[in-house]
């Protein structure tokens, strides 16, 4: 028996990304139990046989991972009244959410005088790449945490790059995502003004698609939630807001001018609080529309002006 066949894991937070996450490690035989405060969140996993609990002090598993949505919940449900180091041995955390540096920094500082390591682990890929695998891991943490989890880690991400100390994985995974969102603001404005000049929206994402234009917002999260205007990618936007604020923080703490940045930071945080912060990210669109006056027409169609 290899190491990793004889890891337990308690893996707390299986909403939208985690739940196709743990369902892998299920799948690949990982000994696991599941935490989350939902029990509709629980209900598929306690189908599959698999130890559920609202609360991770009752649930074994000496390998802790979060998928949580902020470094808030992660700390709460580690060293909360119910939280995993009140219950069972715990050797490592690997916090796979995307959380702010300093906070995963002074968490792993804690429970290192409990002598439990920690690994910082976001991931980029969104649900279609938990689905298969395919998620890309940044991880932060020492040399020896990282080979230990690696294997684990390989159950669900197709690329895991040690990027430095603890921290590292959360400052890469910000700045990941402030790339991403401006790709998809730009690419919706971009689209609403190529539709009112006549162009039509399929032939703009395939032309961009082919050509410098090309991003993860043009090759996937437009043709397939904005263009049939379903608006289910499966990213929120409240969430995006939290990561341009985690990088807007990092680059005012060290000074580093960021314009672009804060613009964007800026544009997330109204939307949220004009779409809410549940509405899906490809949904800011609809904002864009409201302020244009008029909504992306259906492929080969005129735009409609509002009346
Ligand atoms: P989600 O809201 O769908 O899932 C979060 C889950 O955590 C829910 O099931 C919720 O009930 C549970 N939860 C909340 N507070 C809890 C607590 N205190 N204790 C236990 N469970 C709790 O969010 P998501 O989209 O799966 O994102 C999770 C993390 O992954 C976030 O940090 C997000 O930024 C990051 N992320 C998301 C995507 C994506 O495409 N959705 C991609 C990459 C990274």
């Amino acid at each position: 028996m290899n190491r990793e066949e004889k890891e337990s894991v308690l893996f707390i937070g299986v909403g939208r990304m985690g739940n196709p996450m743990a369902r892998r490690l299920h799948q690949a035989g990982v000994r696991l139990a599941v935490a989350d405060i939902s029990e509709a969140a629980l209900a598929p996993f306690k189908e599959l046989g698999v130890p559920v609990s609202r609360f991770p002090d009752e649930l074994e598993g000496t390998i802790v991972i979060t998928m949580l949505p902020t470094d808030a919940e992660v700390r709460e449900a580690m060293l909360g009244n119910r939280g995993a180091v009140r219950g069972f041995k715990r050797e490592v955390l690997i916090d796979m959410s995307s959380s702010a540096p300093s906070a995963t920094r002074s968490l792993a500082r804690e429970l290192a005088e409990m002598g439990i390591a920690m690994l910082d682990s976001p991931v980029s890929g969104g649900v279609p790449r938990a689905k298969t695998g395919e998620l890309s891991a940044m991880v932060g943490g020492d040399s020896e945490t990282f080979a230990r989890c690696k294997g684990l880690l390989a159950h669900m991400c197709s690329s895991i790059r040690h990027v430095g100390p603890i921290g590292a994985g959360d400052t890469m995974k910000a700045l990941n995502n402030y790339l991403s969102a401006v790709a998809m603001w730009a690419s919706c404005e971009a689209l609403l003004i190529g539709a009112r000049a006549g162009l039509d929206p399929e032939t703009m994402v395939e032309v961009w698609k082919t050509g410098t234009a090309r991003s993860h917002a043009v090759e996937v999260k437009i043709p397939k939630a904005v263009l049939p205007r379903s608006f289910d990618y499966g990213f929120t936007v409240g969430l995006m807001a939290k990561d341009l604020t985690i990088a807007a923080r990092l680059a005012r703490s060290m000074d580093v001018p960021a314009p672009m940045l804060t613009a964007t930071e800026e544009h997330m945080l109204f939307a949220r609080d004009a779409l809410g912060a549940e509405a899906d990210l490809t949904a800011v669109i609809t904002l864009l529309e409201r302020w244009a006056g008029f909504e992306l027409p259906a492929a080969g169609g005129e735009p409609q002006t509002k009346k």
